[in-house]
């Protein structure tokens, strides 16, 4: 059993600048596993962003291509309870000798093994093996290896070894196409202004964009309404309401000017200076979205100003986020830090 879920594939798996390296990266390695140089293959990044998805995509194709390879898919935690287990009832070496045999190994989430020695032990003997004799190895992660935490040094030093991917926050024109994509799939015809907004108006993470269309899918046939942006305000809200940490502006304030290298005191200063303005532009945009704060109350806070500079800087940093890519990354950087 290589508890490959088909239903993640490469087909499915939208492709845009957010995962373009992770995703080719992937397909380099399933069309020659053991044979290129991302050996092991990490892919990294955070939650809902499609780490699983395309672990099991490589496993899928490597067993359509090459139907007699041992492919298996385990997440972290399996893979150590499967040790404990295995410790418990006198199988250890059962337990490494059936993971050396395997072509394909692919472990999701491998920054559960922090601080469990045991297991990262053996399965550091595991992955000299596999290593050794050209068999490849595909890694998941939440953070670089450089964050890791707690995870033994010369573990850290293999997952170097080939090439660490990064999965980023999907950006508009990704979200849109993830949008269209699954509503193809589930055969659903939504207007394209409710598309736009909703892709607008969730940015986090792919998980929580598919979560908004099977609210929407269910509402309107539950209650055999249309699709309305109104419904769609409402679904949207719920959704970026119920996962965002409720944040103090002062908090936001502290974030964007470490963010940016400048102290509290720069950013809330009269300076034109262009960097230090957009630093300022992005502390009121965050603490609008953020807070439940009022644009006056907003203002008085970050440096003194009016409801109309708020606005204004609401205005400006939508803007920049959808025409200048460096801007766009600031904001996603930002909405990182202060959501997780
Ligand atoms: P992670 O493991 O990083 O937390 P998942 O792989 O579970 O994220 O992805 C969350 C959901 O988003 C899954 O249903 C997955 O199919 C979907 N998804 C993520 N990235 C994409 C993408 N690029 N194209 C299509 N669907 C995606
Ligand atoms: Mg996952």
């Amino acid at each position: 059993e290589s508890q490959l879920n088909p239903n993640y594939n490469f087909d499915n798996f939208v492709e845009g600048d957010s995962n373009r390296l992770a995703r080719s990266a992937g397909m380099a390695v399933a069309n020659k596993p053991g044979g290129t140089s991302f050996n092991p293959l990490l892919i990294y990044g955070g939650v809902g962003l499609g780490k699983t998805h395309l672990a099991h995509a490589i496993g899928v194709d490597i067993k359509d291509k090459y139907p007699d390879k041992t492919v298996l898919y385990i997440s972290s935690e399996k893979f150590t309870q499967q040790f404990i287990d295995s410790v418990k009832s006198n199988t250890r070496n059962d337990f490494i000798h059936f993971y050396q045999m395997i072509d394909v190994l692919i472990i999701d989430d491998v920054q559960f093994l922090s601080g469990k020695a045991g297991t990262q032990d053996v399965f550091f003997h595991i992955f000299n093996h596999l290593h050794q004799n050209g068999k490849q190895v595909i890694l998941t992660s939440d953070k670089a290896p450089v964050d890791m935490q707690d995870i033994e040094q010369r573990l850290l030093s293999r997952f170097k070894w080939g090439l660490s991917a990064e999965l980023q926050n999907p950006d508009y024109e990704t979200r849109i196409s993830i949008l269209q994509k699954k509503l193809f799939r589930d055969g659903v015809e939504m207007p394209e202004d409710i598309v736009e907004y909703i892709a607008k108006n969730v940015k986090t993470n792919v998980r929580e964009l598919e979560g908004v269309i099977i609210s929407m899918i269910a509402q309107a046939s539950f209650n055999r309404r249309e699709f309305t942006l109104d419904l769609a305000r409402q679904i949207v809200d719920k959704f970026v309401k119920n996962t965002k940490k409720e944040v103090s502006i002062d908090y936001i304030q502290k974030v964007v000017s470490k963010y940016f290298d400048m102290d509290v005191a720069t950013l809330q200063s009269k300076t034109r200076k262009r960097h230090v303005v957009q630093a300022r532009q992005l502390a009121m945009y965050f603490a609008k979205r953020m807070t439940k704060s009022s644009l006056a109350s907003i203002g008085s806070q970050i440096g003194q100003r009016d409801h109309a500079t708020v606005l204004h800087a609401c205005k400006t940093v939508d803007n920049l986020t959808e025409t200048d890519k460096q801007f766009r990354k600031y904001v996603e950087d930002l909405t990182k830090k202060l959501t997780f």
